[in-house]
């Protein structure tokens, strides 16, 4: 016998007001009404120095190879679920070692989602420094847990003693590190980091989105630690619109998150795609080559300038501190010299009066330095 569903339908929200704000309300959690959508604005023909890209294209000749590869595919097939291919070359390009399981990802964001679901319950705490990439607290919230930020010392340092205390009181089903942290730039400490992933009742993820120019790892660790997952992208690098990212980690842990990872997530284009260029992996390596030497030329300008105080990197971006209450203005007078950068201080806290800039090509980053002087003067 059939359950009437329509019988059980409470009457203030009949047929002709569902679409209106009250069933807006009633239904869409308040953790999920509450927030602020992922904001990206629009670069238009600005010089985008803002969202941590690789400025670099391909050569022609590697553009029609990989055009002759796509040729090939059979778009009416599913792709290999599991993308078995792409994950060998990806473990080999990485160096992750045999013993641990990786899984796929729509991005990095994907996987950070996947963790966040799996250890998801009421009450419970996903735990990282402050300040830090935004999309951990975003998550936590639509996964319906708590989230807390342990504040960094000034310096953007990790504030050891204030990391266990809250992960002894908070018990943290996940502690996030970014490694190198965004949006400040720097590495924390290794032997901080270390004892945070012995004090850790639950799951430490270190995420090394920027691993390609700080060449620091906890990868070489994963198998001293039960209870860490190491993330990286393919985004940084030179492939945020391909949207691949890599969690590697113990077998029975990734075992449980694979059983909630939608099938097919990987798509063809995807599989394929990183593929070939990961069998290009030199072309990557020369462009964050450039990208590091273009870095670390960049830091030495900002250091030179009077008013601006400047933050060590070791990714492909500098934060830098101009002087107070000027941040907004000193966006806004970059940007209508036709480059677009980050404004962080509206975010408050540290990052108060702080901008942060992409190394670009050279002539864009002399772009921007021109941009920044004018607005200082
Ligand atoms: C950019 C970034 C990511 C997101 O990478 P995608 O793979 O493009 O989703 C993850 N973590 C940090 C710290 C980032 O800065």
């Amino acid at each position: 016998m059939p359950i009437r569903k329509s019988a059980m339908v409470p009457k203030q929200v009949s047929s002709q007001n569902s679409t209106g704000s009250a069933a807006v309300e009633r239904w869409i959690r308040p953790e999920i009404r509450r927030l602020d959508p992922y904001h990206v604005p629009d670069a238009g023909d600005l010089v985008k120095l803002d969202a941590m890209e690789n400025p670099y294209s391909w050569p022609d000749s590697l553009v029609d190879a990989w055009l002759d590869v796509l040729r090939d595919v059979s778009f009416n097939r599913y792709p290999d679920p599991t993308a078995h291919k792409l994950k060998q070359r990806l473990c080999e390009t990485f160096a992750i070692p045999g013993t641990m399981e990786v899984l796929l990802g729509n991005g990095s964001d994907e996987l950070i989602q996947l963790i966040l679901l799996a250890v998801s319950a009421p009450g419970r705490v996903v735990l990282a420094p402050e300040p830090t990439f935004s999309m951990y607290r975003l998550i936590t919230a639509t996964a319906g847990m708590e989230y807390v930020g342990v504040p960094l010392r000034d310096d953007f340092s990790l504030d050891a003693d204030a990391m266990i205390e809250a992960i002894k009181v908070y018990q943290p089903a996940v502690v996030f590190l970014s490694y190198p942290n965004n949006p400040s730039g720097n590495l924390f400490d290794a032997g901080i980091m270390q004892m945070i992933i012995e004090a850790s009742p639950g799951l430490v993820v270190v995420d090394e989105a920027y691993h390609a120019f700080s060449n620091a790892t906890f990868v070489t660790r994963l198998e001293d630690h039960q209870n860490l997952l190491v993330l990286r992208t393919l985004s940084k690098m030179g492939l945020a619109g391909l949207r691949l990212g890599l969690l590697a980690g113990a077998p029975q842990w990734l075992g449980e998150l694979n059983k909630i990872r939608l099938p097919y997530n990987i798509n063809i284009l995807v599989q394929v795609s990183a593929e070939f260029a990961l069998g290009h992996q030199q072309i990557f390596d020369k462009q964050t080559g450039q990208i590091c030497r273009d870095r670390d030329a960049l830091l030495q300008v900002l250091h030179s300038l009077d008013g601006v105080s400047v933050f060590p990197s070791q990714a492909n971006f500098i934060l830098f501190r101009v002087p107070a209450g000027l941040a907004t203005e000193i966006f806004e007078s970059i940007k209508s010299r036709d480059v677009l950068i980050k404004n962080m201080h509206p975010v408050g806290g540290l990052l108060k009066d702080c901008l942060r800039v992409t190394i670009g090509k050279p002539d864009e980053n002399l772009a921007f330095i021109e941009a920044l002087k004018a607005a200082l003067e």
